[in-house]
């Protein structure tokens, strides 16, 4: 299987818009911004979904999340960020390595993220009830 290519963009062997590095973290901008500046965090070490990093990686990540969307904000001039993560392949998540996307935001363009829908009666309380047991 070919190795990850977010793995190579991590060890510079694909070339990457670097924005921020530490020890555990990399980020840099998405090869097809959503809007330019678009951002994308990963961590280092490889793993495919969210669940599977330690509370500390976890930590670790989520602060270099929000320091790096303070800075695509700020540099962008956004009004604002969807700061997202599509944990799955049905998700969407195409790229098999963990990574958040900060994607600057601005009044009136257009992006609609997300569609909703609605419960039938009585089918939220069962779904409250099915999240909430694997809760400890
Ligand atoms: P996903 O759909 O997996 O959540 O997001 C993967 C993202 O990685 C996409 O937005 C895509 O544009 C970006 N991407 C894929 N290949 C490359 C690449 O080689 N370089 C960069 N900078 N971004 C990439
Ligand atoms: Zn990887």
């Amino acid at each position: 299987m070919a190795e990850c290519i977010f793995c190579k963009i991590v060890k510079g062997e694909i070339p990457s818009a670097k924005i921020y590095e530490d020890d555990e973290t990399y980020a840099f901008l998405d090869i097809a911004p959503v809007n330019p500046g678009h951002t994308l965090v990963i961590p280092k070490h490889h793993t495919e979904k969210l669940g599977s990093l330690s509370d500390k990686q976890l930590g670790h990540l989520m602060h270099s999340v929000n320091t790096i969307t303070k800075a695509v904000e700020k540099g962008t001039k956004a009004d604002a960020t969807n700061v997202t993560l599509n944990n799955g392949e049905a998700a969407g998540q195409v790229v098999k390595h963990v990574h958040f996307h900060i994607i600057p935001r601005f009044k009136g363009d257009g992006l609609k993220p997300w569609q909703h829908g609605k419960y039938e009666e009585g089918e939220m309380k069962k779904v409250q009830e099915k999240i909430g047991k694997f809760i400890a």
